[in-house]
Parts: C-alpha cells; sequence; structure tokens
C-alpha cells in the first residue's frame, strides 16, 4: 500500500474513533502525531463554517493557502448579516463602520489595512498593500485613496441595523464591550495547502463603538495574526487591546517553535495574557487564539467559555469545536 494511501486510512480509522469518542477530546488526540494532514484550514467562530466551505475550494484544487484564506474571509465580509466583520459591521461611536484586515504568506509577504472606510473587502486591499507597494500597512483615508486607485468601489457600510443599534448606543454611550458576541467577532483564518505552505487572514470592523481611530489586534503582523512557514500559524479573535498587549499570534507560533502543540501553544498565549493583567478583573474579556502547525495539527484556547472554531481537514469535513477555555 502506498504510504499517502496508508496514512489516509490510518487517519479515517483514528478520527472515527475519535468523533465517535467526545469532540472537544479528538481535537487533543490528533495533536499527538503522526502523519501529516493537508489541506487544513482553521477559522474562528461560527461563521467559520462557511468561510471555510469557501477556502476549501481553493485547497480541494490544490490552489494556494494564501488564495484560500482570502477567499473564505471574503464570506462574512460581504454578508451584511455579519455584524462583526465588512459590509454591516457594527460602526464606531461616531456612527462610522471602519475595517481592520491583514494578511500574511509563506514567504513572509504581509500587509494590511486599518481604519478603512468604504470598502467591502478590506482582505483584498491588505493583499494589494502586500503585492502592490513598498509598504506593509496603509490607514484610514490613506488606506481608502489606496484602495480606490485599485479599482475598488466605495460603498455604504453602514446598514440599517447596524445604524439603529448605534442609534439605541447613543442614548447611554456606555462604552461596555459584550463578549462572544453573537458567536461571531473577527474572522482570523490559517490554513495549510497542498503543497505543505501555510498563510493567514485576519478581518473585522472591530470592537462595537470603539473610539473613531481606535485600530484592534486584527490588522496588526504578529498580533492578530503570524505566519512562520518553518512552523505554523495562529490568528486571533476578542479584546484587541489585550492581544496585543503580547504580541498574541506571534507568542503562539514561538510557542509552536519551541515544541507545543497548537492548542498547547494557544493556551499558553492565553495564560501570558493573565499573568501580565494579574489583579485585573478579566471576566468582560475575552481572548481567543486558533493555530496550525506545519503538520497539520491544529488546535484553539481561549480565555472564556464559548468560544467556537471552525476545521476543515481530509479528516473532519468542515466541523465546529468548542475551544477549551482557562476561566
Ligand atoms: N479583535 C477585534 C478587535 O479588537 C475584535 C474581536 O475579535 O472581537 O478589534
Amino acid at each position: 500500500m502506498k504510504n499517502g494511501r496508508r496514512d489516509f486510512l490510518k487517519l479515517s480509522a483514528l478520527s472515527a474513533a475519535l468523533f465517535s469518542f467526545n469532540k472537544s477530546k479528538a481535537v487533543n488526540l490528533l495533536t499527538l502525531g503522526g502523519p501529516t494532514v493537508k489541506p487544513v484550514v482553521l477559522s474562528t467562530w461560527n461563521f467559520g463554517i462557511q468561510a471555510n466551505a469557501e477556502a476549501w475550494k481553493v485547497l480541494s484544487a490544490n490552489g494556494r493557502a494564501l488564495d484560500a484564506v482570502e477567499q473564505g474571509v471574503k464570506v462574512p465580509e460581504a454578508d451584511p448579516k455579519e455584524r462583526s466583520v465588512g459590509l454591516g459591521g457594527r460602526p464606531d461611536r461616531d456612527g462610522r463602520v471602519t475595517l481592520d484586515a491583514c494578511i500574511m504568506d509563506e514567504f513572509a509577504n504581509i500587509g494590511s489595512v486599518a481604519c478603512l472606510e468604504h470598502i467591502v473587502h478590506p482582505i483584498s486591499v491588505a493583499r494589494a498593500v502586500m503585492e502592490k507597494t513598498p509598504h506593509v500597512m496603509l490607514t484610514g483615508e490613506g488606506a481608502l485613496q489606496f484602495a480606490l486607485s485599485q479599482g475598488f468601489k466605495k460603498e455604504t457600510l453602514l446598514t440599517p441595523e447596524s445604524e439603529a443599534e448605534w442609534r439605541e448606543w447613543l442614548r447611554k454611550s456606555e462604552y461596555k464591550p459584550i463578549i462572544n458576541i453573537e458567536n461571531h467577532d473577527t474572522i482570523g483564518m490559517v490554513a495549510l495547502d497542498a503543497h505543505g505552505n501555510l498563510s493567514g487572514a485576519c478581518t473585522t470592523s472591530g470592537m462595537a463603538f470603539k473610539m473613531h481611530g481606535r485600530i484592534g489586534d486584527s490588522p496588526i503582523i504578529g498580533a492578530g495574526l503570524y505566519v512562520d512557514n518553518e512552523v505554523g500559524a495562529a490568528a486571533a479573535t476578542g479584546h484587541g487591546e489585550e492581544v496585543i498587549r503580547i504580541a498574541g499570534s506571534h507568542t503562539v507560533v514561538e510557542y509552536m517553535r519551541h515544541g507545543y502543540s497548537p492548542s498547547e501553544a494557544c493556551r499558553k498565549a492565553v495564560e501570558r495574557i493573565i499573568k501580565m493583567r494579574k489583579g485585573k478583573d478579566l471576566k468582560d474579556i475575552q481572548v481567543g487564539f486558533i493555530a496550525i502547525n506545519k503538520k497539520g495539527e491544529h488546535g484553539a484556547y481561549c480565555l472564556q467559555k464559548g468560544f467556537n472554531y471552525a476545521v476543515y481537514s481530509p479528516v473532519i469535513p468542515n466541523q465546529l469545536f468548542e475551544a477549551k477555555s482557562i476561566l
């Protein structure tokens, strides 16, 4: 029997056993070792399922992880019902929808946009920054001008639903982020393609009713997303300020470099936040990480209960998992 086929059968048998056993344990057991599983894509929150399905079209056709993650995250970006990403995202306290996104490929090419208005697909603008400029990050008006120069269309992103919610918020004007909001916040996506290369993307409208000009972790390479093609890739969701404080996704990748499994690496990064914030009340703070390594092993961890992530691989047919939490 050819090696690949034998590996596949071993994995299928393992995964069947695991799924009849316990979903959350399956993730841990799958990180014990064994043959490389690829392609694999994982992404944050419930809307990761639809995003993964789109990414899978690219991955299953032997496409590049970079194309897969861009196509994948464009799904929630374009969906006005998803109120935390792209079109229809919740606005800042001035009623402006400002978007943050970044992308990173297997060659450590990076691109990012922050506080970008009027463009439905900030992830594609981030990719254009990466591929067509000498820079890695554009913000605000400059990012918008660049997007328009590249042919992106100027659109109104504030939907009637988001506007109504903002007007309601204005009555008290109390900034109080709600954790696990409707089970979808930022979409972070990381993928390993059939060629064994990694890429990642991260895109969000950021914290609802933030100050105008506030930039979270999601467009910051090393915070919201990091990819090292020798080691693995990670992405973050939740309170951006806490993720930036520990350079979250980079920290996760560094733990994997030192031999931790993806889920252990995510747990270590969450523990780092707790340690850094010693004495602070973290009950209204959520942070979640997802990670994948070069072998296609994957995992996640979060601070508070309630963070889901979606996985699609040859042995996991696009399924949601609940990440373990520390608190
Ligand atoms: N990380 C995002 C931010 O801080 C928001 C989120 O994932 O909930 O802007």
